[in-house]
C-alpha cells in the first residue's frame, strides 16, 4: 500500500493545473489559486454493510 496519490483537480478551485510542492510526496500546490495542500491516506474503511442505511 503506497500513501502516494495523485490528485486530479484542486480541493479548493478544482482547477487542473496541479504540481508537486516542494520534495515531499503528497504535496502538491495549485497554480490557478495559489494554494499548497497535502494529502494524505487516512485509513481503510471498514467493509461495507449489507443493508446499511445511515447509523
Ligand atoms: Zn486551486
Amino acid at each position: 500500500m503506497t500513501d502516494r496519490a495523485v490528485p486530479f483537480h484542486c480541493p479548493y478551485c478544482a482547477d487542473e493545473d496541479l504540481r508537486p510542492h516542494g520534495e515531499k510526496h503528497g504535496e502538491w500546490e495549485c497554480r490557478a489559486c495559489q494554494r499548497a495542500f497535502r494529502l494524505s491516506f487516512v485509513g481503510q474503511l471498514a467493509p461495507h454493510r449489507q443493508g446499511g442505511g445511515p447509523a
